[in-house]
């Protein structure tokens, strides 16, 4: 029996969607995508929830790029709303509580120091280093004056190394130094989260987009289908239904799950979101509040300030707490914990799928990476100019 397709594509996600809509349209080929969800998307899935909210069941997912291809690309299959992302940390405060902007910047340094120390400390900053910069922490402290490497332990302790530690499950003293020493300081008045020239989401959400990416003659996507049910990898041979199939694979899953794990689980971060629908026009002041100093959660999102959606009287926000990854059913594996013993683990993996011609691993899952949405699209459509050359 000889198959229908010339390639098949595992997993229906930015990596996934993209290169399937290549190999169709630019290259010609018949595609068979196969996705385990029962939706498309991937992580950047989004959908109305009961009280008519459009949420993202997968964590916040805001589109930014420097990239005019890759924005151009998707620009083909959506229009945008114009959002700047616009991050603040709560912390407990004399009184009560206070927010201030994240990344730390001019603004921030206000809220804590007040106007006159504030502006006495932001002269001296950018006498140093100027306008507009980004300074790291590690830089602040080697500052001769005692007050501006004062600064970066406020900042640290304020702003960075609890959340940090939620985040990663890591005790103060397991912390890398070297690492949180890149947190920056912005010395800018600009409050927006990212500074990217391109910035922006779907306008009628995510999910949208990628069904129109994937609705193509020769693309056939069968949602509810895991690879690990239809395809095999024997002895250099991918079967298809037990069947050989020697056309181009592009694997965007978990690489360990590939080969049953054989060597071990590559270690990963998972998230649980817990969702709250609220009978107020909007609950929080932004659209991410970071919760740096206390709480079990990491940070608390609402929608409507994301995807501007007009929907008086009742709105939904989501806590995300950061928890080990276990492997066990439901969970989903976010994170890449990356170390040199995990990249040697994966290593190992990479190397058994190399011994399969014409099978591609990409995605955040497969490659065993951190990648934004913009960067996997390019590296998508990198990977397709490739094997369409
Ligand atoms: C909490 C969170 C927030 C984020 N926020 C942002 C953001 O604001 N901006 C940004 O640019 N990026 C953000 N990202 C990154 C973004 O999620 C990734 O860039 C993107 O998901 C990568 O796409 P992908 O196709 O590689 O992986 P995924 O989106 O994970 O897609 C992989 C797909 O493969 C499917 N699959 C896996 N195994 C199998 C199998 N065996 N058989 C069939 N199907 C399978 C999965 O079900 C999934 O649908 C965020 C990530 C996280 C975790």
């Amino acid at each position: 029996m000889d198959h229908p397709f010339d390639c098949l594509v595992i997993g229906a996600g930015m990596a996934g969607a993209i290169c399937a809509r290549e190999l169709a349209e630019r290259g010609g080929k018949k595609v068979l995508v196969l996705e385990r969800r029962d939706h498309v998307g991937g992580n950047a899935y989004d959908c109305f929830d009961k009280a008519g909210v459009l949420i993202h069941r997968y964590g916040p997912h805001i589109f930014h790029t420097n990239d005019s291809r890759v924005f151009e690309y998707l620009s083909r299959f959506t229009t945008w709303y114009s959002y700047q992302h616009q991050v603040v940390a709560n912390i407990p405060a004399e009184g009560g509580r206070m927010e201030l902007p994240v990344p730390f910047n001019l603004i921030s340094l206000e809220v804590v120091f007040g106007p006159h120390k504030a502006a006495s400390l932001a002269k001296r900053l950018i006498a140093a280093y100027g306008v507009e910069k980004k300074v790291t922490i590690l830089e602040l402290r080697q500052h001769p004056d005692p007050e501006i490497a004062a600064l970066a332990d406020y900042v640290y302790e304020h702003v960075f190394v609890h959340y940090t530690m939620k985040q990663w499950g890591q005790r103060p003293e397991e912390i890398d130094p070297n690492t949180t020493a890149r947190v920056p300081v912005f010395l800018s008045e600009d409050c927006r989260y990212f500074q990217d020239l391109y910035q922006g989401m779907p306008i009628e959400g995510y999910t949208p987009m990628f069904q129109r990416m994937l609705d193509h003659p020769d693309i056939t996507v069968a949602l509810g289908a895991d690879a690990g049910d239809r395809l095999t990898l024997a002895e250099g041979t991918v079967l298809l239904d037990g069947v050989p199939f020697d056309g181009t694979v592009i694997y965007t899953g978990a690489v360990d799950e590939l080969f049953g794990c054989k060597y071990g689980r590559l270690p990963y971060r998972t998230l649980r979101f817990q969702f709250e629908t609220h009978p107020v026009d909007f609950w929080q002041s932004h659209g991410t509040v970071n919760y740096t100093m206390d709480q079990e959660y990491t940070r608390i999102t609402e929608f409507k300030y994301l995807t501007g959606q007009e929907l008086p009287g009742v709105t939904t926000i989501m806590k995300e707490y950061s928890e080990a990854y276990t492997g066990e059913e439901g969970q989903v594996p976010y994170y890449a914990i990356i170390n040199e013993a995990n990249n040697a683990l994966y290593a190992r993996y990479q190397a058994e799928a190399a011994r399969y011609p014409r099978f591609h691993l990409l995605g955040r899952l497969a490659e065993y990476k951190y990648y934004n949405m913009d960067a996997i699209a390019a590296r998508a459509l990198a990977l397709c100019d490739d094997l369409l050359k």
